[in-house]
C-alpha cells in the first residue's frame, strides 16, 4: 500500500460518520490564514480548527504574490456578496526554519532559478531569513494592493516550529531581502 493509499484509508472513516454537509461557502470566522506550505505550519492543527472555520491559503514561505492577491480579493468579493457584507481579515504567518531560507544559498538559488527558468532575483525575493520582517511586511503589501482595497485587515504572525507558539510579527521589525 502506498503512502496515498493509506490515507484514502483515513478518508473512509472519516466520512462515515460526516456531520459537516450543512456547513456555507464563508467561513465561520471570516478569516484567511496565509501561510507556508512546510508539514509542520498546519493552521488546522497550530489553531485548532475545525471544519468550516477558516479559509487557508498555502504555498512556499507564505509569501503574499500576485496570485494570493487575486483569492484574498476573490474571497473578499464574495464574502460581501454571500457573507452578509463583511469583510475578510488576512493572517499572514511566517515561520521560522522556513525551507525558503535555504535560497539564500547562491549556488542553490541559481539552481532553482534555471530549473523554474526566472531571475535569481525572484528566488531571493522568496527567502525568508526574518520570518518577523517578512510576516510584518506581507501584510502590509497584501493591505495596501489597489486590487485589496481598504475594510480589509491583514496581520503578520510568525509561528515557532520548535514550540508551537504563534506570536504576532512587529511591524517595524526590519525586513529580509
Ligand atoms: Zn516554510
Amino acid at each position: 500500500m502506498n503512502a496515498f493509499e493509506q490515507l484514502i484509508e483515513r478518508n473512509v472513516e472519516y466520512s462515515e460518520d460526516f456531520q459537516h454537509a450543512s456547513l456555507q461557502i464563508m467561513p465561520a470566522f471570516m478569516t484567511v490564514v496565509l501561510t507556508c506550505a512546510d508539514a509542520r505550519v498546519d493552521p488546522a492543527h497550530f489553531l485548532g480548527l475545525g471544519p468550516g472555520e477558516v479559509v487557508v491559503l498555502r504555498n512556499i514561505g507564505g509569501r503574499v504574490n500576485d496570485s494570493i492577491i487575486e483569492s484574498v480579493a476573490i474571497l473578499d468579493t464574495l464574502a460581501q456578496k454571500i457573507g452578509n457584507g463583511n469583510r475578510v481579515n488576512v493572517a499572514v504567518v511566517h515561520h521560522n526554519d522556513c525551507g525558503v531560507s535555504r535560497f539564500a544559498n547562491p549556488q542553490l538559488q541559481q539552481s532553482l532559478a534555471h530549473r523554474i527558468n526566472r531571475d535569481p532575483s525572484v528566488i531571493q525575493e522568496m527567502v525568508i531569513t526574518d520570518p518577523n520582517g517578512s510576516a510584518a511586511a506581507d501584510a502590509v503589501l497584501l493591505e495596501s494592493a489597489p486590487q485589496i482595497g481598504p475594510g480589509v485587515t491583514a496581520t503578520g504572525y510568525v509561528y515557532d516550529v520548535t514550540t508551537g507558539t504563534l506570536e504576532k510579527a512587529n511591524a517595524v521589525a526590519t525586513v529580509s531581502a
